[in-house]
């Protein structure tokens, strides 16, 4: 018991296919990226596993269509709870495989728990429609459907969180659920496997699928004919292979892809709920979450004021390792995210920016939470996600300007501001062209709200009452009378 877990049997390395906990003689190594050991060496599943977990969720979908929305509903209120009631082991095992700071991982398990308790209520309310005929002897229903099967891929930077949201309006829709989550942070996965078994999810349901082939997983899930949807959160780039990929068989797609936010202080904005928003929307997850500030706009008239403001606040952070007392910033997930940062660094630095706190790689994949200022706009790091601790600033004269360069991108995911005056707080939304807006906050991110990107951003919606659409068919059905 590594962990040092109250429970220890949730540190799980086998993989969850139709019910059963299945092991293999290949397995590949999860490692801390705190501290570089090895946690565990989990089951590699093959492609055939994977054929496998698809075949029996077939199966298993036609039964757990027919149970009702209250029955279901039951299931995924004690999954629920018993995630709740392991928030410290299951915040552990994340923080462990993550390196987010402790106390950042129990609060991602609250997240993706509420998924589950909110997409437990909505099982309840699926409901259809009657229009009134077209005609005297004609009557019209429209009802809502599961679509079937679903295939999932998700990502290492919430490894709960990325799954709870899609498997539980999967689940409550009356879907069936097969997941291959990122090897880099496939044990927390495989704990909500342990869990969705003892809360009487059934076999064939939920299977957790870890695996190092990503390529293979995402071909089969995408070919197999059995497999109606495709529900994804990771790159563009592998999003659009998905897609692709996808199109022989018109999988339904749902893919939660990168974001690159600008993140904008206008002169009128309160400046220090501006700094508090941007220190949450940059440095949370340590700059590694999708709807991260990216660019970082601010009007000419209080650059100054807040660039000191926000130098002072990112001075406080404090880089270490998750599992320790007062850390407030992890380590970077690998070798290739700090080459990132620092590509991002040196093309600024070479552009004229200039390093205002930071700037430094620690040990391990650690690296300093940076402020750059006087970043021009053709710096990369104002055009891609740079998913590390660097807040680049960029002054701007006009709202006219600034939208314009807010909306110079092939992303639109999140995007937030702050401004006081009410007429330009309403433009302002109004022609951003993201998914979602934080005005005058820094966290947007809850269960009860529609989740999603448009342009390149992504398809659909996730959490919410619309959440549930995109695990829904809708099945006309027109009566003849005689
Ligand atoms: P990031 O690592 O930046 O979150 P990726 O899109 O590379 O974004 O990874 C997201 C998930 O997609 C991970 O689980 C990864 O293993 C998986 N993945 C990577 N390449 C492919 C692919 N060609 N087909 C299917 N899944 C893939």
């Amino acid at each position: 018991n590594t962990l040092n877990l109250n429970d220890p049997t949730l540190l799980e390395s086998r993989a969850y296919i139709n019910g059963e906990w299945r092991s293999r003689d290949s397995r590949f190594a999860v490692t801390n990226p705190a501290t570089g050991a090895v946690i565990t060496q989990v089951t590699d599943s093959t492609i055939a596993d994977v054929q496998e977990a698809i075949d029996a969720a077939y199966v298993a979908q036609k039964d757990w269509a027919e149970w009702t929305g209250k029955e279901r509903a039951a299931v995924l209120r004690k999954w629920f709870d018993l995630m709740i009631e392991a928030q410290d082991d299951l915040g552990t095992i994340l923080c462990a495989e993550m390196g987010k700071p402790l106390a950042e991982a129990k609060g991602e398990i609250a997240y993706g728990a509420s998924f589950i308790e909110w997409f437990a209520e909505e099982a309840k309310r699926v409901y259809g429609d009657t229009i009134p005929g077209h005609q005297r002897d004609k009557r019209i229903v429209v009802l809502k459907q599961p679509v079937g099967v679903v295939g999932a891929i998700t990502p290492w930077n919430f490894p709960n969180a990325m799954i709870a949201r899609k498997v539980a309006p999967a689940l409550a829709a009356g879907c069936s659920f097969v997941v291959r989550p990122a090897e880099l942070t496939p044990l927390s996965a495989i704990a909500m496997a342990v869990l969705a078994e003892r809360a009487g999810v059934p076999a064939g349901v939920f299977s957790v699928l870890p695996n190092s082939n990503s390529r293979g997983t995402g071909e089969e899930m995408c070919a197999n004919p059995k497999v109606a949807k495709i529900t994804f959160t990771g790159s563009t780039r592998v999003g659009q292979i998905l897609m692709r990929q996808g199109a022989d068989t018109i999988k339904k797609m749902s893919l939660e892809l990168g974001g690159n936010a600008p993140f904008i202080v206008f002169d009128d904005a309160d400046l220090d709920a501006a700094v508090e928003g941007a220190m949450i929307a940059k440095f949370r997850n340590n700059g590694q979450t999708c709807v991260c500030a990216n660019r970082i706009y601010v009007q000419s008239g209080v650059y100054e004021a807040f660039s000191e403001k926000l130098a002072a606040a990112i001075a406080k952070l404090t880089p270490g390792n998750g599992m320790d007392e007062g850390v407030t910033t992890g380590p970077l997930i690998n070798e290739g995210a700090v080459a990132k940062v620092e590509e991002h660094l040196a093309d600024a630095t070479a552009k004229g920016a200039r390093v205002l706190v930071g700037g430094k790689r620690l040990g391990g994949t650690f690296f300093e939470p940076t402020l750059l200022t006087d970043v021009p706009t053709s710096a990369l790091v104002s055009k891609e996600e740079t998913f590390g601790p660097i807040a680049p600033l960029i002054k701007f004269e006009t709202e006219e300007e600034v939208i314009a360069l807010a909306n110079d991108s092939e992303f639109g995911l999140a995007g937030y501001f702050y401004a006081n005056d009410l007429s330009r707080v309403w433009r302002v939304a109004e022609r951003m062209e993201t998914g979602m807006i934080g005005v005058n906050t820094g966290l947007i991110s809850t269960e009860v709200a529609p989740f999603g990107g448009v342009k390149q951003s992504g398809l659909g919606r996730e959490g919410s009452k619309y959440g549930m659409d995109d695990y829904l068919e809708l099945k006309y059905v027109c009566l003849g009378l005689s």
